[in-house]
C-alpha cells in the first residue's frame, strides 16, 4: 500500500492552524481536515446523552455508540452525527467549555484517530489538529506546529466571536496522558503571532516546495 500522503498541521487553540491548512488544502486541490470538529461532535453526542464529561468511565462506556461520520461532499469533510449535519452546534459555549474533557478519553480518541486514518489514507489530505504528526500519522510527509502567544490566541479567538478561554482548554491537551498536544520532534514550528494568514501560508509552501513536494510555481 502506498504511503498516504498527508501533510499534518497542529497547534494550541486558536493559533490559525485551521484557516492555514484550510488554505494550503485549497492551493494544493487537497481535501481539508478538521479533526477539532469530530472531537466537538464526540462532545455533542455526550452533552446530548445527558452524560458528564469529567466522568471518563461514563464517556468512555458511551463513545463506541456515538455514530460520527464524515461523508466527503464538495471537496469539503463535514462531520455528521446520526447522519445529520451538526456543524452549527460545534462550537457552542457548553461544548467549548466540554470538548477537552470528552477528548481525553482514549476510547474517544481510538474511535477518531481509526476515522481520521481511514480518510488520510484514502485521499492526500491536510489535516489540522493536536496529535496528527504524533499520533495519527507519524509518518506525514510533512509536519508543521502552528503557535502563538496566548495573547494573541486569545485575541484572535474573540474576533471569532467565542468567549471560552484557550489557555484552560490548552492546559488540558498539553497534560493529559493520551495523545498531549506537543510539536512532533520533526515539525516545522511557525510562531504566527506577528505573521499574517498569507504569510504563513507562504512559509508552508516554500517548506513544501523546498522538500520537493509541491511544483516550483504550485
Ligand atoms: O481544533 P479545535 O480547537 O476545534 O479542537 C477542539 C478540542 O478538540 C481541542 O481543544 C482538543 O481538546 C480536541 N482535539 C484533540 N485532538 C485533535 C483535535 C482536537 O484532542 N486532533
Amino acid at each position: 500500500m502506498p504511503a498516504p500522503l498527508v501533510i499534518a498541521m497542529d497547534g494550541p487553540a486558536a493559533s490559525g492552524k485551521s484557516s492555514v491548512a484550510r488554505e494550503v488544502a485549497k492551493r494544493l486541490g487537497w481535501l481539508f481536515v478538521n479533526t477539532g470538529n469530530m472531537y466537538r461532535a464526540a462532545t455533542w453526542a455526550a452533552l446530548r446523552d445527558h452524560l458528564n464529561p469529567l466522568d471518563e468511565d461514563q464517556v468512555a462506556r458511551a463513545a463506541d455508540s456515538w455514530n460520527i461520520t464524515c461523508p466527503i461532499a464538495d471537496g469539503q469533510c463535514i462531520v455528521q452525527l446520526d447522519g445529520h449535519d451538526i456543524e452549527e452546534e460545534l462550537n457552542n459555549e457548553k461544548v467549548n467549555r466540554a470538548v477537552s474533557f470528552v477528548a481525553r478519553v482514549p476510547a474517544v480518541r481510538d474511535r477518531l484517530v481509526a476515522l481520521q486514518r481511514e480518510i488520510g489514507r484514502a485521499q492526500p489530505v491536510v489535516m489540522e489538529g493536536r496529535d496528527i504528526g504524533t499520533v495519527v500519522f507519524p509518518d506525514a510527509v510533512a509536519k508543521f506546529y502552528i503557535d502563538a502567544t496566548e495573547e494573541v490566541r486569545a485575541r484572535r479567538r474573540g474576533l471569532q466571536g467565542q468567549t471560552d478561554t484557550v489557555s484552560e482548554r490548552d492546559r488540558i491537551d498539553s497534560t493529559r496522558k493520551t495523545a498531549p498536544l506537543i510539536a512532533a520532534q520533526d515539525a516545522v514550528v511557525i510562531d504566527s503571532s506577528h505573521l499574517s494568514l498569507d504569510e504563513v501560508v507562504t512559509c508552508v509552501m516554500n517548506e513544501l516546495r523546498a522538500r520537493g513536494l509541491i511544483q516550483p510555481k504550485a
